[in-house]
């Protein structure tokens, strides 16, 4: 099923001209109306009368999340805030969250997408939705909430957590679709295997996955053991959120919303613009966004783009699956951390060495994050007690900071290997 097919199987002529058209008028609205990016413009020599075919894109200087957090919280919105309805923001991040703004109109493009995506998922009206990304900042839970709302299908906001209510709900009231993260569908089903309900009294038979990486072999696992059919969605906070791509019945890429935006592959070290079908760094340009235009924003992630026909009838090039990123981003149990994150935390007690290492395990298919950090000759000759208590507020203080649960384990000083180039300091024992 294809939600909105005029759009979706637009053939690629009229699709281009659509992409310039709406590239001239975004790249007019952000030189006019965002100063930052008149500045990065300026600074490069380009202005919007530049921009007279797709290609012409190149010229324009990119936009990177350092851009954002030098305009926190709303320097990069477009629109006064009067007509700005709504705001979401990033996981995790300590202190200075991404933020995006949204007009009515990006809410609706916004539902739009996720209706697409919903449906590529096999939603109909006659489906029993539920959501169980969280609802709050994070983009997913509201996200997928309007989008199965706009389809008219019937909406369980379930949000996240709860695993023993969310099986019962599935149960009881019927759930057709599930949206939530790959690695929740998993807890769900250890859940389901520990409440002794009967599979078949279950009418669950799909569920659209994202907001983290999951691989081809995690698929087959939901699948098999849920025996549903398991599809992707990507996106992010200053994207949309969910929805910006989405996979098909064909499980063969996502299909990127080329309607509304624009998307380019570099190469991450260089910047330049690869050949379609290379793989590199996914640079997104927004066509549609009226509070929080983006032109050229590096989004880190690693992927290729496909423009092949696909059997679905959709003319939207597909980007394949995300797995990996061109900086050091974890993604953990959904929030977003970054190692720099971590030692800016650890850097304000006292007593602790700069060495520091993050474990990632996957146990139970929850993500587990173990904070190794070396305290100093002094503080290890003390007593038990106080490297516990040390321990303690290591974890506390990452715990508020990072949003997430965090194990840590001190270790003496000089057992952290060191590394003559960069620092190594993520092992990720997770199988993706
Ligand atoms: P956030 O803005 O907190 O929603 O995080 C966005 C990031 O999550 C993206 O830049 C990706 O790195 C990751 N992400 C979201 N959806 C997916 C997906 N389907 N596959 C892989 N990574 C994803
Ligand atoms: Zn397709």
């Amino acid at each position: 099923m294809i939600w909105n097919k005029e759009q979706e199987c637009m053939p690629r002529e009229e699709l281009d001209k659509l992409q310039l058209s709406r590239l001239k008028d975004t790249v007019s609205r952000v030189y006019d109306s965002v100063p930052a990016y008149k500045s990065k413009m300026d600074e490069a020599g380009v202005n919007p009368r530049d921009i007279n075919n797709l290609a012409d894109l190149k010229y324009l200087p990119f936009l990177t999340k350092q851009d954002f957090r030098d305009n926190y919280p709303f320097g990069l919105l477009a629109v006064p805030m009067r007509d700005v309805v709504r705001i979401q923001s990033s996981s995790g991040t300590t202190g200075k969250p991404t933020v995006a703004g949204y007009t009515q109109h990006d809410i609706e493009n916004w539902a739009e997408l996720m209706a697409r995506a919903l449906t590529g998922a096999g939603a109909t009206a006659d489906s029993i939705i539920q959501i169980t990304w969280g609802y709050g900042l994070f983009t997913g839970g509201l996200g997928g909430h309007y989008g199965a709302e706009k389809i008219g299908a019937a909406v369980l906001p379930a949000s996240g957590g709860n695993t023993r209510r969310q099986v019962m709900l599935m149960h009881d009231y019927g759930t057709t679709l599930l949206g939530c993260t790959p690695s929740y569908a998993l807890v769900m089903y250890e859940e389901f295997l520990k409440s002794g309900l009967d599979r078949s009294e279950f009418k669950f038979k799909s569920g659209l996955f994202g907001a983290e990486p999951w691989s081809e072999n995690m698929r087959k696992e939901i699948e098999s053991k849920w025996e549903i059919d398991a599809y992707d969605v990507y996106g992010m906070t200053e994207l949309i959120g969910p929805g910006v791509a989405s996979e098909c019945a064909c499980k063969q890429g996502l299909h990127l919303a080329e309607d509304h935006f624009l998307a380019e592959i570099i190469d991450p070290d260089s910047g330049a613009v690869l050949p379609y079908g290379e793989r590199g760094e996914l640079v997104i340009t927004s066509l549609t966004k009226q509070a929080l235009p983006l032109v050229r924003y590096r989004t880190r992630d690693l992927t290729q783009i496909n423009r092949q026909p696909c059997a679905c009838g959709r003319t939207h090039a597909r980007i394949q699956k995300i797995l990996g990123r061109s900086d050091d981003m974890l993604i953990i149990r959904g929030v977003n951390v970054f190692p720099s994150m971590v030692e800016s935390i650890l850097l304000q007690i006292p007593g602790i060495e700069p060495q520091y290492q993050l474990v990632v395990d996957r146990v139970n298919n929850l993500d587990r994050l173990e904070v190794q950090v070396e305290v100093s000759e002094q503080v290890f000759s003390d007593e038990v007690r106080r490297l516990e208590e040390l321990e303690a507020r290591i974890s506390r203080e990452l715990d508020s900071g990072l949003g997430i649960a965090v194990r840590v384990r001190l270790v003496e000083p000089r057992t952290i290997e060191r590394s003559e180039g960069k620092a190594k300091r993520i092992i990720d024992n997770r199988k993706l």
